[in-house]
């Protein structure tokens, strides 16, 4: 099954807020969240996971990387449940701390407000981001305990940035790869989301290929189940591929010039589709990104 609804995904797993910026919340004996989403829909999210946990709270935010889009509400639910321990890797937690990247951070934040408007509007109050700190650094094989028969187990999966963490919960085979898959668009295009190593980035997912999966979160607008969540994973092995051979060809056709290839590419997978997207200076500067890695491959091969 594809769901595209924020809601329950099975006993005990719920997609909350917005299906296109979700968090994750998985339920227990120490309830765990995943992500934190835009900063202008935080208090959508915490209105959504008390009617969850009712007077309960989450003690875990897990974080998959340090984009802002997915630590957009850290300082919000901190706010709202005192005892929280923020978990990212150790990479992301040095990017947390550069006074640089949370201008960035919350510059882009404010920018993505129209794209969610409706969204926004049903909730009242609208944060903007704010820093926050990290209590926890997790790396490749740590386990955290959720409840006695559910456990977070922590992957390292590198590639879309040098910080990204996925988790994986062996006893109910959900995978949160978050953006270590490629990304989903409503017409079944997939984003291979490479920015920083392409290699790197099809290991994480050749990593995470084996785990037996029932449920796969991803980072934007869809959860995968049963045969659809093993197909997804297969799509954005061979999605990647492809893609890596398209912009190899336009490099070739273009003699090199990214902004031209930019523009190729921005045609044939952004422009003009339909359903919730990236925000247009976010995909531009994660699509030169992504060229500016297979010129750099392309270099290397060479040599
Ligand atoms: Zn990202």
């Amino acid at each position: 099954m594809i769901i595209n609804k924020t809601g329950k995904i099975i006993d005990g797993l719920f997609m909350l807020g917005h299906s296109g910026v979700p968090v994750y919340l998985l339920d227990g004996d120490r309830p765990a969240i995943f992500d934190a989403g835009f900063s202008c829909l935080g208090e959508l999210y915490v209105k959504e996971i008390r009617k969850v946990l009712g007077e309960r709270e989450p003690e875990f935010c897990f974080l998959s990387h340090s984009h802002f889009d997915h630590c957009g509400a850290v300082s919000i639910f901190k706010k709202h449940f005192p005892g929280i321990k923020i978990v990212s890797s150790a990479k992301a937690k040095k990017v947390f701390e550069r006074p640089n990247a949370i201008a960035l951070i919350k510059q882009l934040n404010k920018a993505s407000e129209p794209q969610v408007h409706d969204s926004m509007i049903s909730q009242g109050e609208v944060n903007d981001f704010s820093r926050f700190e990290v209590d926890l650094t997790a790396k490749q094989g740590d386990v955290l305990t959720i409840s006695d028969n559910t456990t977070v187990n922590v992957i390292e999966t590198p590639g879309h940035t040098r910080d990204c963490l996925s988790y994986y919960i062996p006893e109910k085979k959900i995978l949160i790869s978050s953006e270590a898959f490629g990304v989903q668009d409503v017409t079944g295009h997939i984003y291979s989301d490479f920015l920083v190593d392409y290699d790197l980035y099809y290991n994480s997912m050749e990593k995470m290929v084996p785990l037996e999966t029932r449920v796969i979160c991803t980072a934007h607008a869809f959860v995968f189940t049963e045969k659809d969540a093993v197909d997804y994973k297969l799509n954005s092995l061979s999605a990647c591929k492809t893609f890596l051979k398209l912009v190899e060809r336009l490099l070739g056709e273009e003699n090199g010039d990214i902004e031209k290839v930019k523009l190729r590419i921005k045609a044939a997978e952004y422009d003009g589709k339909p359903g919730f997207k990236q925000p247009e200076p976010a995909y531009l500067l994660n699509l030169a990104a992504r060229i500016n890695v297979v010129k750099k491959r392309m270099g290397e091969k060479k040599e």
